[in-house]
């Protein structure tokens, strides 16, 4: 397995854990208000791919000071290799976290089964009626769709530590949206709300778009709040 880029240390990507940072290439949406839209192609263009043994060569001379390895994307459960990859970040004695757009249940669940994870981050992109919900994505299939709503349930009784998080994008999101999801995944032990960045966006018209201020998330956090264990506001 090959991955584009490495950030050998991150304070924020894995709660109160020190963790290296892996991401992928290759994506399987679209969505509009992408932040890593180099990461979309899966043939690597610009960028000397690292592969497994070189990522596992770092971990095995950092060992001691960090706690956890991350992979991100792009999606990374695209790649079929993934659970090797994973599974040799685990042997090493590292936890491991996924974050996923939740369109490959199958390997989610050969994941968790295999005691692989210990944390899973899962986008939601927009409340779980498929119109709204293909929008937010640029592109999806209705088998994709299904996939997701497949991945909320089965993260929702893993057992292992699970977030949920929604890119909140006034264009796409009102509060009674962000609300709906919320009441979706009652009782989730957390719900993280990212606030909307225009700097990078995957299709440009989105870089127009005004973000939700730092008061507006937090009332939308004081809305989500009655229906999952805790919210937080990652702001921009
Ligand atoms: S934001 Fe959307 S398009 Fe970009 S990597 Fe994540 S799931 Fe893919």
């Amino acid at each position: 397995m090959k991955f584009a880029g490495l950030v050998k240390q991150s304070l924020v990507d894995y709660p109160g854990e020190v963790t290296a940072v892996l991401f992928t290439r290759g994506c399987n949406i679209r969505c509009p208000f992408c932040q890593n839209p180099d990461l979309l192609l899966r043939s690597p263009r610009f960028v000397e791919p690292i592969s497994l043994e070189e990522a596992l060569d770092f971990l095995k001379e950092r060992k001691g000071f960090l706690d956890a390895v991350t992979v991100t994307g792009g999606e990374p459960t695209l790649h079929e290799d993934l659970p090797h990859a994973l599974s040799a970040f685990k042997a090493l004695g590292y936890l491991v976290k996924l974050d996923t757009n939740g369109t490959n249940p199958a390997m989610l669940q050969q994941l968790i089964a295999g005691g692989i994870l210990d944390y899973v981050a899962m986008d939601i992109k927009a409340p779980l009626d498929y119109r709204k919900y293909a929008r937010a994505c640029g592109k999806l299939t209705t088998e994709e769709f299904f996939n997701v709503r497949s991945s909320i349930r089965m993260l929702m009784e893993a057992g292992i530590e699970v977030e949920f998080r929604t890119t909140v994008v006034p264009l796409l999101h009102s509060f009674e949206d962000i609300e709906e999801i919320a009441r979706y995944i009652q009782g989730a032990p957390l719900y993280s709300l990212q606030q909307f960045n225009p700097s990078v966006t995957l299709d440009t018209d989105y870089g127009a778009v005004v973000p939700y201020t730092r008061q507006e998330m937090q009332a939308l956090a004081d809305r989500c709040a009655p229906f999952v264990q805790n919210v937080r506001v990652v702001n921009i």
